[in-house]
Order: C-alpha cells, then sequence, then structure tokens
C-alpha cells in the first residue's frame, strides 16, 4: 500500500528537478532539422539577381496548383528571367517537387514554420515576397 505511493512520489520529485522537454514557445523557438521543408521562395545569386530563368517546370510538376502566374522576359543577352511569379501558400503542401525539379536550382524550401495569417492574401507572394530575403534563415541545402 505504502511502496506505491512512494514510488509515485520518487517519481514526480525527479521529473521535478530534470530538464523540461518541452518549450516556452513563441519565447522559445524551436530549431527545424535540416531536412525540414518550409515554404518555397526564389533563390538569389551572390549578385543579387534572382537564379531563375522562368522555365516553368515547378509550376508544370506542382501537384496543387501552387505556382502559377510566371511570366518571362529576356534580357540583352537572351537570358531569361522572370517579371512576374507568385507562389501560392494558401495551396502549398511543402512536398518539395518545386525544388527537386528545378535545373538551376532556383527555388528552395526554407526553413520557416511560422506561417499563421489572420488575412489569407498574405500568403499569396508575388515576385519580391517570393524571393529570398534572409539567406542567414536558411537551412542547409539538402537536395
Ligand atoms: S512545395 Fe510542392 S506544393 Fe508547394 S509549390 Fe512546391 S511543388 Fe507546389
Ligand atoms: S524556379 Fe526553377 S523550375 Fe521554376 S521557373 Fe524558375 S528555373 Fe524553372
Amino acid at each position: 500500500m505504502i511502496l506505491p505511493l512512494i514510488k509515485g512520489l520518487a517519481t514526480t520529485l525527479r521529473y521535478c528537478f530534470s530538464k523540461p522537454i518541452t518549450l516556452q514557445y513563441p519565447e522559445e523557438k524551436r530549431t527545424p532539422y535540416p531536412r525540414f521543408r518550409g515554404h518555397p521562395e526564389l533563390v538569389i545569386n551572390e549578385d543579387g539577381t534572382r537564379r531563375c530563368v522562368a522555365c516553368t517546370l515547378c509550376m508544370v510538376v506542382c501537384p496543387s496548383n501552387a505556382i502559377k502566374g510566371i511570366v518571362p522576359a529576356e534580357g540583352p543577352n537572351h537570358e531569361k528571367y522572370p517579371v512576374q511569379f507568385i507562389i501560392d501558400l494558401t495551396r502549398c503542401i511543402f512536398c518539395g517537387f518545386c525544388q527537386e525539379a528545378c535545373p538551376k536550382a532556383a527555388i528552395k524550401l526554407n526553413n520557416l514554420y511560422e506561417l499563421a495569417q489572420y488575412n489569407k492574401e498574405v500568403l499569396i507572394l508575388d515576385i519580391e515576397r517570393a524571393t529570398q530575403k534572409k539567406p542567414e534563415m536558411r537551412a542547409p541545402d539538402w537536395l
């Protein structure tokens, strides 16, 4: 009768002094695992230009029609680049197919996970908002 009670109290005491496995979110942020799949975004070169050549492969391969409205333009040396590129995060299922299909490694899934919004429109990214802004937030390449 008394032995189980002592065992129970001992267990409670042990957990009182052990390191907690929970985080005090949002004050404490979780570090995503290297292969975590956040949302897709357009990768920039060191000179700030986008790698994308507007081939539309990512748009074709996307199973949920989250990439749309890619409008290509041509530069002075006949290089192609997009002037419009829409990523609809309300449709994205974070599968990573776009990243796998891209021949230029121009679209990658980042490691951001705080995507909740009050306004759905905010989640429809135009080319400016879909372009990588904070390289330090990116997870290591995993493909
Ligand atoms: S991660 Fe998947 S669903 Fe999202 S844009 Fe890329 S291919 Fe489409
Ligand atoms: S992101 Fe890649 S696959 Fe998509 S249009 Fe640009 S170059 Fe093509």
